[in-house]
């Protein structure tokens, strides 16, 4: 096992990966910006190292301050997290060269699950349903319209770059394909550098599964699937496991692919293979298709990690250090059900505008997990992810845990800054997920009431505001 690694990433993940590691006995490297000087992570690390300005492209993405650091602190691996390198091969490849071990796939794996499109046609070949549609290599606009006509309205025009729900446009019909196909493109050469796009069959009020796959390089196995339907402008919000209705047919059928696409690769370490699911007749092996593989640990697998009783950072670690996969497929456990609600920072009324502020007061109650990275008094600044928070809730059935949840979220106190809270209170308390009937489209058909002006949180907000005014500063 590793004596000392660095964490090439800042926030809730960082803080997240430290507490695996110092629990195996492993010494860490923080690095961080001008920025994130005094941040949690930086405080909860052994070591920690400044990289650059606050900006990512001057620090969190600069491969050659980082594996510096690794170097000079004598770390021998390095975890990328989750976003700023996890998924750069050419960052894999220069940690190797340096002669540091990457907690993670290899070059090539992510390099192969990179593009939507060649990612598709890997799937294809290895047997895994893909989602109906054209990923060629043809991006003339009469060409890439005929492909559409070709598959059936509506479709879902996609970036292959694509990624965080960006670079993708619904299209009903074919007068307005053409505007779609020009606004999808600037998108994606603004955000990835590359405007190729794939087409789509657009699944109408489809559910996003998702299987949580880890590999030792030869052989894979899964954890179970996640259910990440609640979502808005293609982004998680809350996520669950197992998934409502999930059949042991279903499971076994979605595992094998999943466990397919893995394989079909030399798959090493944490990773996640996303479907689509049409779900209009009930959960149906005939009916999910592949979308995409995330190379990575995903944000939402502490909810994996409360049904399976299992810590995947430290699977990370033990796979990355040549242990092999921990457990056998049959011996992974199943227990219960599981729910994570990302708090942000944003402003819901005004349409999910992210914003920024000094947490005058952060509280979270204890029947929950909490993973984050700031405390009352940091700062979420314009730089880096609103996130503030996941709140994770266990319990032995769907219902006790929604309850759970919705209760932690009702005696969560945040204050110095507009946050989702309000929202999510409502959303774990709407009577149709509470039954179980979740879509893609939920959030988006019943935002009036979702996203009302919240008059009783501005209540709590203010009322913990002047607590935290009234308590005594004392050692944070
Ligand atoms: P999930 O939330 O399911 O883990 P996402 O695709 O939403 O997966 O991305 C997770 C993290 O990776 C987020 O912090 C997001 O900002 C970041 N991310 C996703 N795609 C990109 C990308 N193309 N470039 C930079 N960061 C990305
Ligand atoms: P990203 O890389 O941005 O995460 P994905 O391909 O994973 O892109 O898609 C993100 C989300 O967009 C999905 O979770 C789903 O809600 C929606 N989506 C993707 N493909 C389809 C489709 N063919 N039909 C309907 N919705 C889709
Ligand atoms: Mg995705």
């Amino acid at each position: 096992m590793f004596r000392k690694i660095l964490i090439a990433n800042r926030g809730e993940i960082a803080c997240r990966i430290i507490a695996t590691a110092r629990r195996l006995g492993i010494r860490t490297v923080a690095v961080h910006s001008t920025a994130d000087a005094r941040a949690a992570h930086v405080a909860m690390a052994d070591e920690a190292v400044a990289i650059g300005p606050p900006a990512p492209a001057d620090s969190y993405l600069r491969a050659d301050h980082i594996i510096e650091a690794a170097l000079k602190t004598g770390a021998e691996a390095i975890h990328p997290g989750y976003g700023f390198l996890s998924e750069n091969p050419d960052f894999v490849t220069a940690v190797e060269a340096a002669g540091l071990t990457f907690i993670g796939p290899s070059a090539e794996a992510i390099r192969s699950m990179g593009l939507k499109d060649a990612a598709k046609a890997l799937m294809e070949r290895a047997g895994v349903p893909v989602v109906p549609g054209y990923h060629g290599a043809d991006q003339d606009d009469a060409h890439l319209e005929g492909a559409a006509e070709a598959i059936g309205w509506p479709v879902l025009i996609k970036a292959v770059a694509g990624g965080g729900g960006k670079g993708m446009r619904a299209v009903a019909r074919p007068a307005d394909f053409a505007a779609a196909l020009a606004s999808a493109r600037s998108e994606a050469r603004a955000a990835f550098g590359n405007e190729a796009v794939l087409i789509e069959k657009l699944i109408e009020r489809p559910r996003h599964l998702e299987l949580q796959i880890f590999g030792d390089g030869t052989d894979a196995v899964h954890l179970y699937e996640r259910d990440c339907s609640l979502q808005r402008r293609h982004q998680k919000v809350i996520e669950e496991a197992p998934a409502p209705g999930m059949t042991p047919e279903m499971r076994a059928a979605m595992g094998e692919a999943a466990v397919r696409a893995a394989r079909a690769i030399g798959y090493r370490g944490a990773g996640t293979v996303e479907f689509i699911v049409d779900a209009s007749d009930g959960l149906r092996p005939d009916r999910f298709w592949f979308m995409e593989m995330n190379t990575r640990l995903q944000v939402e697998h502490p909810v994996t990690e409360a049904v399976t009783g299992l810590d995947l950072v430290e699977w990370q670690l033990r796979i990355a250090a040549g242990e092999g996969l921990p457990l056998t497929q049959d011996r992974i456990p199943l227990t219960g059900h599981a729910f994570e609600a990302r708090l942000y920072a944003e402003d819901v009324p005004a349409g999910f505008l992210p914003a920024t502020g000094t947490l005058a007061h952060l509280e979270f109650p204890e029947t929950v997990r909490a993973d984050t990275g700031v405390r009352t008094g940091d700062t979420i600044s314009p730089w880096y992810d609103p996130m503030i928070a996941k709140i994770v809730a266990h319990g032995p059935t769907r219902a006790v845990a929604l309850n759970r949840l919705a209760r932690a979220i009702e005696d969560t106190r945040v204050a110095g800054t507009v946050t989702n809270l309000a929202f999510l209170g409502r959303l774990a308390r709407h009577p149709g997920f509470a039954r179980g009937e979740v879509d893609t489209g939920l959030i988006d058909r019943e935002i009036d009431l979702l996203a009302e002006s919240p008059a009783p949180a501005r209540a709590i907000e203010a009322a913990a505001l002047l607590e935290a005014a009234a308590a005594p500063a004392g050692p944070r």
